[in-house]
């Protein structure tokens, strides 16, 4: 008592009230990120998921599996640890989680910068995976968004860890945020939830644009500096605006400035 801050960051009470707190914010978050895929018409019926990590704890938070999108709420998304498994007794634990639910955890294990997943079978972006064909770098939205073409991961199943893997290996040495799982659709990755529907939303812009274009007659990749400039000046844009979002307000004053990242809450 009257030790300050030093102790309370210690206290497991404070910690795990901390931990609930940014819980249900996540699932606030994920549950409304999902009416975005329907607004921009990248998923039919129960199809396609939003994931967010919760800061601070190796947990994340996705959607469940075969609820309408109408009915998604933050008490009915269910709470996983990095392993894929369900947390029992948690808030929408009775429901299975979505089937793609192996390939998010296998994402937020291997690359911990990575805040948020979606993925999708929207239209166009299947039909450039279904052909087994990256997305040529042809317009400025893509240098900006995915800094070069978006490419194609390896052929999976569904279930196991086998769709994970392909999908840290094809973005993890890639600026993209996207990847066409090969005859099946795109996954996307972000800071945040949000940056990773972003990616969805415009990955179909793109794949339907170049896809247009394309009918029209030939298409040329941008040069690879222009491409560097456009990416490079977008990434710098998202991180002032993730950086903006993640201070938290100066309620307690000094330590707020310094707490930038998921990492301080540990
Ligand atoms: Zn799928």
């Amino acid at each position: 008592m009257g030790a300050g801050d030093a102790a309370e960051l210690h206290d497991p009470y404070v910690a795990g009230v901390k931990t609930e707190v940014a819980v249900a914010r996540v699932r606030a978050d994920v549950a409304a990120l999902h009416g975005e895929l329907v607004r921009y018409g990248l998923v039919v019926w129960t199809g396609g998921n939003v994931s967010g990590r919760v800061p601070g704890a190796d947990l994340f938070v996705i959607k469940p599996s075969g609820v309408s999108y109408d009915d998604l709420a933050p008490e009915n998304m269910i709470v996983c640890d990095l392993d894929g498994q369900v947390v029992e007794g948690t808030p929408g634990s009775s429901r299975a989680p979505s089937s793609d639910t192996a390939a998010h955890a296998f994402v937020y294990r291997n690359l911990p910068e990575v805040g948020g997943i979606v993925h999708t079978h929207s239209t166009y972006a299947v039909a450039w995976a279904a052909r087994g064909e990256e997305i040529p770098c042809t317009i400025v939205a893509a240098a900006e968004e995915f800094g070069g073409p978006v490419p194609v991961g390896p052929f999976a199943i569904v279930g196991d860890d086998s769709i994970g893997r392909g999908i840290v290996e094809t973005l993890r040495d890639s600026r993209s945020r996207a990847v066409l799982m090969r005859s099946h659709g795109p996954f996307t990755i972000g800071q945040t939830p949000r940056d990773a529907v972003r990616a969805a939303v415009v990955l179909e812009d793109v794949a339907r644009t170049v896809h247009i274009a394309r009918e029209g007659g030939a298409v040329e990749p941008l040069p690879a500096e222009a491409i560097d400039r456009l990416h490079e000046r977008t990434r710098s844009l998202d991180h002032q605006t993730t950086v903006e979002r993640r201070v938290t307000p100066p309620r307690r004053g000094r330590r707020s400035e310094k707490t930038s990242g998921r990492t301080a809450d540990k």
